[in-house]
């Protein structure tokens, strides 16, 4: 199904989620709750795996996290890595907890007895750990040496984690190196994929609140993956971590590389022909299907005149027309509805398509009646409004009358 030539690399677990050599790229989110609280962190993490999380990030900042961790591990529907940051203990006492893989920042954990103490209890108890090369906690002395933040300081401070690793035969490892700056970003998982086929963790790290935030997340993500680059990813949003793990499953979905497990509601952004308001049904239409897990497509298009053909590739979908709306299955007209019930009959029919497949719903359906019903809304409508649906030329004759010519 993706048509992307992926790059090989080495396999690993994470619980019972494989990462890399060949598996799903996966989805990964990080709860935003203290740890301690382990009945808040539980919810998230419910909360995410609902939303297309496959893998959950939780902070082992104290001794109480570490202790949450171990009363979240049992208990969570994902497997949980722990983010560890300056102190290596907490790494230990993380694994003590029964997490299914590590984050650790070569940043700030540098020692490398420490580095080497947690790679060893990692290996023997086969974890997998993630080096979370970040631009903004790069190791100073790589930012003196490359004169700032680079590609290559960032790949030189992965690669040097990984030597260490090496010496205490540790090989379970993932990779990431985020930056806020994307094009930056791109370089560093470019120049990584080169040099190694340890699996990639995608990110823009820090991209802030949606739009924006979504849209560099997106950029940087979705060029890397098209170029076979990634083996599981991450939305660092300024959100609710839900808005993350929906991002990432979308967005995976809408490359064809994860099975779709949702609506994919497409909708035309309207213009001067629509019959109806289209951003208003679409929203109905999105909130209608968001907790359906319909994995259709469906399209929701402003007038009879060019939305049955524009949108036949949908499995589903409705066209205004003449205060009615004009159902079609993969472009076939089959039902006509009154205005004010379309996202009603919308729901109707995709959960019939689900059930029995679209040919079953055509085969259901009076298409000849429907046909003419469209054909005939579609010309009046083209009567009505011609080619010209804004009115310009009859405008352009008022306003040569008003201005006297
Ligand atoms: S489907 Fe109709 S209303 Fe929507 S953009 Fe196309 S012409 Fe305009």
């Amino acid at each position: 199904m993706n048509m992307f030539e992926r790059r090989n690399t080495q396999q690993i677990m994470v619980g019972k989620v494989p990462v890399g050599g060949g598996a799903p790229i996966t989805v990964q989110s990080m709860t935003t709750t203290k740890t301690a609280d382990v009945e808040g962190t539980l919810q998230q993490i419910y909360a995410l795996a609902a939303a297309g999380c496959d893998i959950v990030r939780c902070t082992c900042n104290d001794q109480d996290a570490a202790e949450g961790l171990a009363q979240i591990v049992p208990r969570s529907p994902i497997p949980i890595i722990a983010d560890i940051h300056h102190q290596y203990k907490m790494a230990l006492a993380a694994m003590e907890a029964g997490v299914h893989g590590l984050r650790l920042n070569p940043g700030n954990i540098r020692k490398p007895e420490h580095i080497k103490a947690v790679a060893s209890e990692a290996r023997d108890r086969n974890l997998a750990i993630r080096i979370g090369v970040n631009g903004g906690s790069l190791d100073p002395s790589l930012y003196e040496k490359y004169g700032g933040l680079t590609a290559a300081a960032m790949v030189e401070s992965a690669m040097h984690e990984i030597a260490y690793f090496k010496e205490v035969d540790f090989n379970l490892i993932k990779i990431s190196v985020k930056a806020s700056n994307v094009p930056l970003m791109v370089e560093a998982y470019r120049m990584l994929a080169e040099a190694t086929d340890i699996p990639l963790h995608l990110g823009v790290t820090e991209a802030g609140p949606p739009p924006a935030g979504l849209i560099k997340a997106t950029a940087g993500i979705s060029t890397l993956l098209l170029e076979g680059i990634g083996d599981t990813i991450r939305y660092s949003l300024t959100a609710d971590p839900v808005e993350e793990a929906r991002a990432g499953r979308q967005l995976l979905e809408a490359l064809g590389l994860r099975e779709r497990k949702n609506v994919d509601l497409i909708a035309c952004p309207s213009c001067g022909r629509a019959e109806i308001d289209v951003i208003d049904v679409a929203n109905r239409a999105l909130a209608a299907f968001e907790h359906k897990k319909l994995p259709l497509q469906i399209a929701v298009m402003g007038c009879v005149v060019n939305g049955p053909g524009e949108a036949r590739e949908a499995d589903l979908g409705i066209a205004a027309g003449n205060k009615r709306g004009h159902l079609f299955v993969k472009g076939r007209n089959v039902a006509v509805v009154p205005e004010d019930e379309m996202v009603e009959a919308l729901v109707e029919w995709a959960e019939f398509i689900n059930e029995h497949g679209t040919d079953a719903a055509i085969a259901r359906a009076d298409t000849k009646l429907a046909e003419r019903e469209a054909a005939r809304d579609r010309s009046h409508l083209m009567d009505e409004k011609g080619e010209d649906a804004n009115h310009a030329a009859e405008k352009i004759v008022e306003i040569r009358k008003a201005v006297g010519n």
